[in-house]
């Protein structure tokens, strides 16, 4: 597991093993505890990539149809926060949703990837939280203002790398002041990671440290001020926001 930490003025990667922090590179003698880093969105992405309606039971509960290729909208890196960042509930919206999510993190600069070698691309993975002011979305019908907020793409803790976990079948889940609100796993995903990663390379270059977002299962609803987030991904971790 990889995260970015922060030390004072520093920031750095570092390898997290029980609990200690093993900084990357030369410029660090020493180890920390995990408890004395700030814990940083483990990539700074160019783009943001998500896809929606990527699970069937969640174009259900919003009475949209399957869709037969992915459906691709973006979310700008302005809105990017890390692990126990605050969610800023918009003024302009009255409805805002958790929509728990599996981000890919890409570590090489790449275009045209088939679904054969997009391992060859693939940094790690990550727990997202794609914020939505369902309201907006609805009301506008394009979803570039409900999806755009500052604060509004949440991920992290860590990066897991392909070799850390089972990503065709790992339990996603979302739970809200503590209580299961989403519970699925990866393998109900309609198009999946390498699928995703030779659509969307067919179409744009991807940059280091950009992130695909996967889509969401069922369950999504809405936060209020004062609420706690936390999506979870087996062989991931914990991302945790409060909403403000
Ligand atoms: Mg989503």
């Amino acid at each position: 597991m990889i995260g970015k930490f922060r030390s004072g003025d520093e920031i750095f990667y570092g390898e997290i093993e029980n609990g200690r922090v093993y900084p990357q590179g030369v410029i660090h003698a020493g180890t920390f505890e995990l408890s004395e880093l700030r814990v940083l969105p483990p990539s700074s992405p160019s783009k943001i990539v998500c896809v929606g309606l990527n699970y069937q039971d969640h174009a259900k509960e919003l009475s949209m149809e399957i869709p037969e290729t992915p459906v691709l909208f973006l979310k700008p890196p302005s809105a990017v926060i890390g692990h126990e960042d605050k969610i800023i509930y918009p003024a302009s919206s009255s409805r805002v949703d958790y929509e728990a999510e599996l981000a890919v993190v890409i570590g090489k600069r790449c275009k045209n990837i088939s679904a054969e070698k997009a391992e060859d691309v693939i940094a790690g993975y990550t727990c997202f939280n794609d914020v939505t002011a369902r309201d907006l979305q609805k009301k506008d019908g394009h979803w570039t203002r409900a999806k755009s907020f500052d604060t509004f793409a949440a991920f992290g803790p860590y990066l897991a790398c392909p070799d850390e976990m089972d990503v065709a079948d790992a339990k996603i889940s979302c739970r809200l002041n503590g209580e299961i609100r989403q519970e699925s796993s990866t393998s109900n995903l309609i198009f999946d990671t390498p699928y995703l990663i030779e659509f969307i390379t067919e179409i744009m270059t991807l940059e280091v440290g950009d992130v695909i977002a996967t889509g969401t299962p069922s369950g999504v609803g809405e936060m209020q001020r004062g609420d706690i987030v936390e999506v979870e991904i087996q062989g991931i971790g914990i991302l945790r926001n409060e909403v403000v």
